[in-house]
């Protein structure tokens, strides 16, 4: 599906591309070609986010009053589109895509001036501290304690699956306040450093074979109470919101369009088990027509939720709907794109991948990575809250069942 542009998107597609292919160095380009699971090799992706922190684009989605560059929803659609279509490496889009927005919201005015400009600078990268060994769809389940001591709390227990940790400078951390009544009623939202004395992070690779996931302890931290977003025992409104827009923060059908396109070019280039070319293939062809249709109704959705975010709505539950469909859509295009490299997605080469490596790799070029995304991208359906999660979200407030 095509974008019907006005003249003046025309224009802003324009000085997109031309501001990729000036600035997407080789080293850039790189880095997006050997990324194997959700995000690129790091140095070089950090180098990116400065290039585009310099352009006042890192933190496009932003509005103007903040520091973002003011863009419309169709701008800011073009912009991912074209910057997954150009193959730029994937940045660590914790601070921006979600600390950003609820310190907009609910940040002291102290937080506001300097959290948000550290962001838009992409001076630290941030991890999330939501889940726990006993808490992961039941996330108000969670027991890691924050006791008062003091101007400081006092953090013990231990978060899991935190994406990025042992690279993070920063954590935004859901702990317990209090025992007090519900269990969403005594959680806090503090944000805080990675250095600080008493945190151990232990690496969890997963089947992949990649290590983007750990486990984070906390013995005896402590963390500065000015630190807390929103107040004591309220941090559930504050995580919940964060949620919005992690799940409907970032457009999907970007990534599965320019994944969907370069596998219809692959199509032609590999053959199916008789010989002929996959796009001879009627079944092939078929479900190929499907995701593409999957991916134009998504696509819909994704511009009404990114227009009431241009206008400073939140996403609320469409992002229920954002999440679901695209998790399923970029599973189904990992799934066709592994299919139709057959043998060449075989090899388990994870030395091909690493960033600055001179080995020969098996598969061409254009399906290097595709495995290890694939078996990476199982988890799409359950980070970020799972499928069934989504469904009952959606059961509820949009069906009201
Ligand atoms: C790759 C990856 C990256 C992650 N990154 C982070 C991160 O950076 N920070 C962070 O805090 N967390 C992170 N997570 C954790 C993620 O949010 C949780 O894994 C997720 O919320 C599910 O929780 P769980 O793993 O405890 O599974 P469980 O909650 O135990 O669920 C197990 C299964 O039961 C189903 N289920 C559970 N409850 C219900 C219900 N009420 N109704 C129907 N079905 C149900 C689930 O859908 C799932 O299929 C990450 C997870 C993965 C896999």
């Amino acid at each position: 599906m095509d974008l019907d542009l006005g003249p003046e998107d025309q224009a802003f597609q324009n000085e997109v591309r031309t501001f990729l292919k000036e600035n997407l160095t080789d080293e850039f380009l790189e880095a997006g070609r050997l990324t194997p699971a959700v995000r690129s090799p790091i140095e070089p992706t950090r180098r990116w986010a400065k290039v585009l922190a310099e352009k006042g684009w890192l933190c496009h989605p932003w509005p103007a009053e903040f520091g973002g560059p003011g863009w419309t929803a169709v701008q800011k659609y073009i912009y991912e589109l074209e910057t997954e279509l150009a193959g730029a490496p994937s940045i660590n889009n914790m601070g921006l895509r979600m600390v950003g927005p609820v310190v907009m919201k609910y940040g002291t005015e102290e937080q506001k001036a300097t959290v948000l400009p550290s962001i838009l600078n992409d001076e630290f990268a941030w991890c999330q501290g939501y889940s726990e060994p006993g808490a992961g769809s039941d996330l108000a389940s969670l027991q890691t304690r924050a006791v008062p001591d003091g101007d400081n709390y006092v953090i013990n227990g231990s978060k899991i699956w935190t994406t990025g940790a042992h690279n993070a400078d920063k954590i935004f951390c859901l702990v317990r306040t209090s025992t007090e009544g519900k269990p969403q009623e005594g959680i806090s939202f503090l944000l805080f450093d990675m250095d600080l004395p008493g945190i151990t992070v232990k690496p969890i690779l997963t089947y992949a074979g990649d290590h983007e996931l750990n486990q984070v302890f906390f013995d005896d931290v402590r963390v500065p109470q000015s630190s807390r977003v929103g107040d004591e025992n309220q941090g559930w409104t504050v995580a919940k919101y964060l949620l919005e827009f992690e799940r409907g923060g970032v457009p999907y059908t970007p990534r599965v369009k320019a994944g969907l396109l370069r596998l219809k070019d692959m199509i032609h280039k590999e053959a199916g088990g008789d010989g002929r070319s996959l796009a001879e293939d009627p079944d092939f062809r078929g479900r190929l027509a499907k995701l593409e249709i999957g991916i134009q109704a998504a696509e819909i959705i994704e511009k009404r939720v990114m227009s009431a975010l241009s206008q400073g709505e939140n996403p609320g539950y469409a992002s229920s709907i954002f999440k679901l469909r695209g998790s399923e859509l970029l599973q189904e295009m990992l799934e066709l794109t592994m299919k139709t490299l057959g043998n060449y997605a075989a090899p388990y080469q994870p030395e091909a991948y690493v960033f600055g490596n001179n080995v020969e790799a098996v598969a061409p070029n254009y399906g290097l990575t595709a495995t290890s995304k694939y078996y990476n991208q199982r988890a799409a359906t359950i980070y970020a809250g799972s499928s069934e999660v989504q469904r009952t979200i959606l059961a509820k407030h949009a069906l009201g069942l």
